[in-house]
């Protein structure tokens, strides 16, 4: 049997009745940048996360960026930032002239761990980046108590974790400004690049309209500093479609969580994502963690189940941030998991039988 690791076109087919006239509307309409399809889009997602205002962007690497350069994060400012993530995570103060300051994550959850927030803090710190790693939602109340304690600012990295939960209350408005991601393989994906910035401030939702294009309100007319960070009308129409099924498809990844959990207890030396009891887990991806991940790997690879490494290097020992002079040993627990963890095939249209045939190989490997 051949287990994918992610299966875009399985999707696509699903929903392809309903796609295909959307983006032939974009067409005939030519309404290529921002339009409706856009702004409805922008609207319905909002609300969905109990954001007031949400802006349709290029990327979700755009969103870290825009997040904290509508913070006026700049140059001399540090901004605390999880060592384990994707590295656009850190991008967003890179760009924005400041520097990224890594913290240590927490081995149960993989997310920043609170408690190493506060001796990364300097009297230069102005932000903390908190991931919502593999789609678990970070330790929310205490970081925002760091946070509070020493007037920085938060800004959710959620490119992992729509409709993921914390205390009920979904990701993406407990900081000040969030980022989410529209890539093809994330929980919710574009048929192209795509990414968003959300935040409940007025003030900072008028910056965050204006830097996306140019700086402007009023074409050719440019009030701040901006780039050009707007979504397409393309990817506006097939996310829109998305949404409605998104609830669904959150469902099915956390059906194919709950099964794997239930045919792998028991295992040596192999640990299963936990779930924290504040946490709705929306399973981006489904890491599990064992010293003999090489090896298992190349095991699941022969035996036709692909997996992923989501991430094999921790950002401080990532050459392009070898000026910063970090060096292994300074986060352990990030570099662990990034020497143990694996991801297995997780996407709604996994089938029963294709999770009980990966689990059947996992055990056979540990026989
Ligand atoms: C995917 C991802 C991003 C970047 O999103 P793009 O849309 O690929 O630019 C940022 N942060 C995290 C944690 C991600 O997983």
């Amino acid at each position: 049997m051949q287990v994918p690791f992610v299966d875009l076109k399985a999707q696509y087919r699903a929903i392809r009745e309903e796609i295909n006239p959307a983006i032939q509307k974009i067409l005939d309409d030519a309404a290529f940048i921002l339009g409706g399809s856009v702004s409805s889009f922008e609207a319905a997602f909002a609300k969905l996360h109990g954001v007031k205002y949400c802006y349709g962007l290029g990327s979700g690497t755009d969103g870290n960026h825009l997040a904290l350069w509508g913070l006026n994060i700049g140059p001399g400012d540090e901004v605390i930032i999880p060592a384990n993530t994707f590295i656009a995570t850190a991008w967003g103060a890179t760009l924005c002239g400041a520097t990224p300051v890594f913290a240590d994550c927490d081995l149960d959850n993989y997310n920043l761990d609170p408690k190493k927030i506060e001796e990364r803090i300097t009297s230069r710190t102005k932000a903390i980046v908190p991931v919502h790693l593999y789609g678990q939602p970070a330790d929310m109340d205490a970081i925002l108590a760091v946070a509070e304690k020493h007037g920085l600012h938060v800004a959710e990295d959620c490119a992992q974790a729509h409709f993921a939960t914390y205390n009920g209350r979904p990701v993406g408005g407990f900081g000040i400004a969030s980022s989410f991601s529209f890539y093809p393989g994330k929980n919710l994906g574009a048929y192209g690049e795509g990414g968003a910035v959300a935040t409940n401030d007025p003030d900072l939702a008028r910056k965050f309209r204006m830097i996306r294009d140019h700086g402007s309100e009023q074409k050719y007319y440019h009030e701040v500093l901006g780039h050009n960070y707007r979504m397409d009308g393309i990817q506006g129409a097939v996310l829109g479609v998305k949404l409605k099924y998104l609830h669904e498809w959150t469902e099915a990844r956390n059906r194919h969580a709950k099964l794997y959990r239930e045919l792998l207890t028991g295992l040596p030396e192999f640990a299963l994502p936990e779930e924290g009891s504040h946490a709705f887990h929306v399973y981006h991806l489904f890491v599990i963690r064992t010293p003999h991940r090489r090896r298992l790997q190349e095991h699941l690879q022969q035996s036709g189940v692909s997996t992923g490494l989501h991430y094999p290097v921790p950002l401080h020992l990532q050459k392009a941030f070898q000026h910063l002079g970090y060096r292994r040993g300074d986060f352990p627990m990030a570099e662990l998991a990034a020497d143990q963890v694996l991801s297995l095939p997780m996407y709604p249209e996994l089938t029963r039988d294709q999770i009980e045939y990966v689990a059947d190989c996992i055990r056979g490997f540990f026989d």
